[in-house]
């Protein structure tokens, strides 16, 4: 598929995104690639970890370097404010209402009451056994990996887990849980055939405590699968190293070898640009199956032409939309929910505009109910 060669990079045949036929623009797009090209080696160089320490955290300076007014900004949020620089870039200047902006900056409307968004709104908090694991579908489990992750984004459900471990963990990526234990608890359940790996964000380990995982729970003969969500792709793109996709390739693991699944968590088509489109690409080539989870969020993604930019988007680059979320009432988010109704009504409208395996399952997820709801 990739004919040319850069060492940690792969150049495509062809632009990754339709252009208008016109000479000089595609002359310039392909200039445009070759410099992206350039930086993705640079890049290279640093390390995700370094990406994520040097993150912008003070919700003024972000508001200076995007050169937009932090009057209705709230300085010193309790959630505290972290945005990457590779997904700085992607926030257009000038524009308070970008809708990768909305998801990261913290304003003052998350101090809005509302009885119905809690603390806990999926009815987590206590349910954790001491070894990380969290039970609540038939033959599935989800290990808590972490609480680090590489961008807080403004309406997560688990915003309210406790401060100074969120802030710790951004940086260190801490291992709270141990895989011996963990397998062990699995090999004694064998009615459990795919562990779920969250957080925080799993990929937030480091490749050495991620691959010691993997081999414990390879070690269980009644794992099938190992699902794990992530937004880190589409964060960090660095962060997929050469390294990480070998520890991660479903090609280049042998015995037996529970099936790694990969959920990517993205909401907004401006999210995939064309670095993100190539680190897609590199996690289809080592071997995996790929799905995505969006949340639907307003002013953000909650129209019809910019969810079916995104998942048609995410259909070509070859990972299939999975879920659409209702948001979780979660404190500090009410200026985020989307209507029911409007989105079963922007659900209806994609399914006759996109193929049916490009349209999501639309849900939302109630404490104590077997599986997500789907709505309707
Ligand atoms: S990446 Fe996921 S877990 Fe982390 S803040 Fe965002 S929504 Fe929450």
């Amino acid at each position: 598929m990739y004919s040319n060669r850069v060492p940690g990079v792969r150049i495509p045949p062809s632009p990754p995104f339709k252009q208008k036929s016109c000479c000089h623009h595609s002359g310039f797009f392909y200039y445009n690639n070759l410099k992206i090209l350039v930086d993705i080696v640079k890049d290279r160089s640093h390390t995700w970890k370094k990406i994520v320490a040097e993150a912008v955290r003070d919700p003024a300076e972000l508001c200076r370097r995007l050169e937009i007014s932090n009057e209705n900004v709230d300085l010193n949020p309790d959630f505290p404010m972290l945005v990457p620089e590779p997904f700085l870039q992607r926030i257009k200047p000038n524009d308070p209402l970008d809708p990768l902006l909305l998801q990261v900056l913290p304003r003052k409307k998350e101090s809005a009451v509302s009885p119905d968004f809690t603390t806990d709104p999926v009815g987590e908090h206590g349910s954790l056994s001491p070894e990380g694991i969290l039970s609540k579908y038939h033959g599935r489990s989800l290990i808590v990996t972490g609480k680090a992750c590489s961008i807080h984004c403004r309406f997560c459900f688990r915003r309210h887990l406790p401060l100074p471990e969120i802030e710790k963990n951004s940086i260190s990526g801490d291992f709270c849980i141990d895989p011996e234990t963990i397998a062990t608890k699995f090999e004694a359940d064998p009615t459990i055939h795919e562990v779920i790996l969250s957080g925080g964000d799993p990929l937030m380990l480091s490749d050495s405590q991620l691959q010691d995982l993997i081999v414990h729970l390879d070690q269980v003969p009644s794992l099938q699968r190992i699902r794990i969500h992530t937004r880190m792709p589409i964060i960090i793109p660095q962060r997929l190293t050469e390294n990480l996709l070998n520890v991660l390739g479903n090609n280049k693991r042998y015995g037996k070898a529970a099936k790694i699944i990969m959920v990517l968590h993205v909401n907004h088509p401006n999210e995939i640009d064309f670095r993100i489109s190539q680190s897609i690409e590199e996690l289809i080539d080592s071997g995996g199956l790929l799905l995505s989870q969006t949340v639907l969020l307003r002013q953000v993604n909650d129209a019809l032409p910019v969810l079916a930019e995104l998942f048609e988007r995410l259909i070509n680059l070859g990972v299939i939309p999975y879920y659409l979320h209702q948001l979780d009432r979660v404190a500090g988010a009410t200026h985020f929910e989307v209507s029911h109704k409007k989105g079963c009504d922007l659900i209806t409208k994609l399914r006759t505009q996109l193929p049916g395996y490009a349209v999501p399952r639309y849900v939302r997820e109630i404490p104590g109910e077997p599986g997500k709801v789907l709505l309707k």
